[in-house]
């Protein structure tokens, strides 16, 4: 089997092509971080006419890298939610486009269980039922994957997602923003004491799985006004003494965040070992999962608890096309997909888009365990 996955659910154009066997054949990014560093964020009619711009080019350069042509794809696979649904739009569009002109079966993905399945392709020994931490932009969740396409959510954030609180503490602090503030939070945190300043560590009286973002952000913003930062001023001109402040907020901020998902794990672990015990991993992935620093505190929980930690390489805990592919392919294998999309499909036909749908159902008993 040979699978064709799209990817537009938010700011990065991408596409891959992977196989039955787990190969990558090929894999494409175009991201649009220069754009929204411009801008200071995604907007979501500027981030349409991005992905509208660049998807033929993405989508052909991932079929030629592949050596294939439509002729030669057994499926395409595209994410349908949750995301910008004018994002989507582009994504799902071409994958009809393309499906229909070679009469190629479509497998309509979900962003976040890309995210997790990805990981089975990374680590072939991965089997059901198994733990998921979830960190990105939008997204911080805690999941027990039962079966392909049965997932309990365990956790959400009831605010902001940690991605989220990276990207803020990056533009707050100055940082260069033309890739993404994840990455430049996390180098800077390296010359700063983590210790330095005290944050607090979020939802420490809940006895649940959930997270919380948002006190965090707003303890950064006023660490940073007390130390009267000026994000104005670019980091490479900063002083030695303003350069070591922001270190030091960079990691301390980093220490906490990271403390938050590491509690709430240690707790999830011990929920869905008493649902599943054949448990034996915890995935970690979404683009926070490319840190280093959360790796490492992760793989500690992990160890403890006699589980073994699968986080995918970078390339692949951020968006990208080999993801959506893998987990169409997963989908197709077990006959989930739907028929080739009709010729001359009218451009104003209703898809099925589904910018707001949660990965599985959230665990009820979770909530009486809580009180
Ligand atoms: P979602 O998956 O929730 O829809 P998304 O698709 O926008 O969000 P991803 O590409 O999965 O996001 O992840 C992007 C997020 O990951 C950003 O918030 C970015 O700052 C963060 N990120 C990327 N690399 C790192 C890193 N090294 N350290 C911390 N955060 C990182
Ligand atoms: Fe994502």
């Amino acid at each position: 089997l040979v699978v064709l996955g799209i990817e537009t659910s938010c700011d990065d154009t991408a596409a891959a092509v992977v196989n039955s066997n787990g190969e990558i054949l090929s894999q494409v990014i175009s991201s649009q971080a220069e754009l929204l560093a411009r801008y200071g964020g995604v907007a979501p009619k500027m981030a349409e006419e991005a992905h509208a711009l660049v998807i033929d080019q993405v989508v052909q350069e991932a079929l030629d890298k592949a050596n294939l042509t439509g002729k030669d794809l057994t499926a395409v696979a595209v994410t349908i939610g949750p995301g910008l649904s004018l994002c989507l739009r582009i994504g799902v569009q071409k994958a009809r486009s393309v499906a229909s002109s070679h009469n190629l079966p479509l497998v309509g993905v979900h962003h976040m269980e890309a995210h997790t399945l990805v990981a089975r392709l990374v680590e072939r020994e991965l089997q059901f039922p198994f733990m998921a931490l979830l960190v990105s932009g939008g997204h911080n969740l805690l999941i027990l994957a039962r079966d392909l396409g049965d997932y309990i959510q365990l956790g959400t954030t009831i605010d902001d997602a940690i991605g989220e609180a990276y990207d803020k503490t990056a533009k707050w602090l100055g940082l260069d923003l033309r890739r993404s503030g994840g990455p430049a939070v996390e180098e800077l945190a390296q010359e700063g004491d983590a210790k330095s300043v005290k944050f607090k560590v979020p939802m420490k009286q809940h006895k649940d799985c959930n997270f919380s973002y948002a006190g965090l952000k707003t303890q950064v913003r006023l660490a940073i006004e007390a130390k009267r930062i000026n994000a104005g001023i670019s980091l490479a001109s900063a002083s030695d003494e303003e350069r070591q402040a922001r270190a030091d907020i960079a990691a301390s901020f980093q220490r906490v965040a990271v403390l938050h998902l590491e509690e709430k794990c240690e707790r999830a672990i011990k929920w869905g070992l008493n649902i599943e015990p054949s448990i034996n991993h915890l995935v970690v992935s979404g683009g926070v999962a490319s840190n280093k620093y959360v790796r490492a505190r992760l793989d500690e929980v992990v160890k403890r608890k006699g589980l073994k930690l699968v986080c995918p390489p970078p390339s692949l805990c951020t968006d990208n096309g080999v993801m959506v592919a893998w987990t169409g392919l997963e989908h197709f294998r077990l006959g989930r997909f739907d028929p080739p999309p009709p010729a001359n499909e009218p451009e104003d036909a209703v898809l099925d888009l589904r910018p707001r749908w949660p990965l599985g159902e959230e665990y009820a008993e979770g909530k009486s365990e809580a009180r």
